[in-house]
């Protein structure tokens, strides 16, 4: 049974208040703690980012590859050490209900390895690039710009022990922040090989021992496990008794302090900003040589939470996993801190596209006809908006001008009868009767020669 019209007072909906999204509602399931909710809002700004790291691998070669969230937890022991605190202290393990041992993932260089090699990816023409957006887990303290689930953008290229690699990817990752308006320096160290880094694990070892008592627990615990880690603790007096540590730098062979050396040449062809930071050892045991995070130049120090990334090269993480050596070098960046730095730099994303037009209606059989439009305007690549659970016309062009659409099409009863509809240019507020046959080839022209929504001081009252 049809509505009949001629209601033109607004119909007001009365909804219950939703609580406030601060009041904690006894009973109410709430958010893990250090989880986030990705909520409209962030959206553009996600879409920048996704859309500038695609554009840049794709323009560079890589292919997407996406591996599971759940992995044997072996993988990770094998790969990014025992020892290490992603492992040791973060990695979120469980026994599922078959008794495997399963890990969240905490990075993703294992398991794109993994795959390299389960795929038999390396039999393809070498190198292989590969990159990858999706999120982690790591059961850390939260902190500002850092959640246990938390997104990655990574780039892996697998089989190419070149050291021009290396630059291209510590350019690929600074042009990332570049063009998302963050400034970054690289700040980049070598870790050596197998052939000079136990030499330096000694000198290293002789240095801290004769200062134990300066440092911190964990880094007491460090010193016979992985003392390398001891130049990236943040205790203050860690830091200060590794103010005059030998540097790795000085006791690379010969092959590596080539590869280093060529690293740093390619990158000043590049004009890629950088600096030398010994004390850039990354927290995994895989690394291999060349080393980096990217710092946000903002910020000066970088004991903060100031990294937006990091990579380096694992010659000999492949083999670990089994098979022949592959020469490899990857780089990951956090999505959250990232977008955390583009609103402080007031970033402004991408406009939304908006819906072209609206469709309004008054009455069931009006609703009808005009869900019929509906279809044909959205077929033919017309983004229509609509109410079609309202019943106020008001209300609904109310909607069209929030929504900031160029043009209202309506149907009311007298449109109904002769078999037309009403285009309102939201603008002006001028209105004109066309034939309803007409209409879509005279909103396609329309459309044609606007481009953009109405914005928002231009739209007039309904
Ligand atoms: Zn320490
Ligand atoms: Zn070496």
């Amino acid at each position: 049974m049809p509505i009949q019209q001629k209601n033109t007072t607004p119909q007001t909906q009365t909804a219950p208040e939703p609580p406030s999204p601060l009041e904690k509602v006894k009973g109410q399931p709430q958010l893990l703690r250090g989880m986030k909710d990705i909520l409209p809002a962030d959206q553009p700004y996600w879409d920048a980012i996704r859309t500038v790291v695609e554009d840049n691998a794709h323009s560079a070669g890589f292919s997407r590859i996406e591996t599971p969230i759940l992995e044997a937890a072996n993988l990770f022991t094998r790969t990014v050490g025992q020892e290490t605190d992603i492992v040791e202290k973060e990695m979120y393990v469980f026994v599922d209900k078959s008794g495997d041992k399963i890990a969240l993932r905490p990075e993703n260089t294992a398991p794109v390895a993994r795959a390299f090699l389960e795929h038999g990816l390396i039999s393809w023409p070498q190198p292989v690039r590969l990159y990858y957006l999706g999120p982690f887990f790591r059961h850390d303290r939260p902190q500002a710009g850092r959640y246990r689930q938390f997104w990655q953008f990574g780039f892996e290229v697998l089989g190419d022990a070149h050291p021009v690699v290396d630059a291209q990817l510590v350019y690929l990752a600074v042009s990332i922040y570049k063009a998302l308006t963050v400034p970054v320096t690289a700040h980049i160290n070598s870790l050596g090989d197998s052939v000079c880094r136990p030499n330096y694990m000694k000198i290293l070892t002789e240095y801290f021992r004769t200062r134990r008592n300066s440092l911190c627990e964990d880094c007491k615990r460090r010193l016979q496990k992985n003392p390398l880690r001891i130049l990236d603790c943040k205790e203050p007096d860690c830091h200060t008794v590794s103010q005059d540590v030998p540097q790795i730098v000085d006791h690379l062979c010969e092959q590596c302090r080539d590869h280093f050396v060529r690293v740093l040449e390619y990158l000043g062809e590049l004009e890629v900003p950088y600096t030398l930071n010994p004390r850039i050892v990354r927290g995994l045991d895989y690394y291999t040589r060349t080393v980096w995070q990217i710092m946000d130049e903002g910020v000066e120090d970088h004991y903060g939470q100031t990294d937006l990334g990091g990579g380096g090269r694992y010659d000999d993480l492949l083999q670990q996993l089994g098979n022949r050596p592959v020469p490899a070098v990857g780089f990951a960046g956090g999505v959250e801190r990232l977008m955390m730095r583009m609103r402080e730099r007031q970033y402004v994303p991408a406009p939304i596209r908006h819906p072209d037009i609206f469709l309004g209606q008054l009455g069931e059989a009006a609703r009808k006809k005009s869900l019929k439009l509906y279809d044909t305007l959205r077929t033919l690549g017309i983004r229509a908006a609509e109410s079609f659970s309202k019943d106020s016309l008001k209300g609904q062009l109310e909607t069209a001008n929030r929504l900031g659409v160029k043009y209202a099409l309506i149907i009311g009863q007298k449109e109904l009868m002769d078999d037309t509809i009403l285009i309102r240019d939201m603008e002006s507020g001028i209105q004109e009767v066309v034939d309803f046959k007409k209409v879509v080839p005279e909103i396609q022209k329309r459309l044609a020669k606007t481009n953009g929504a109405v914005p928002p001081e231009k739209r007039v009252a309904v």
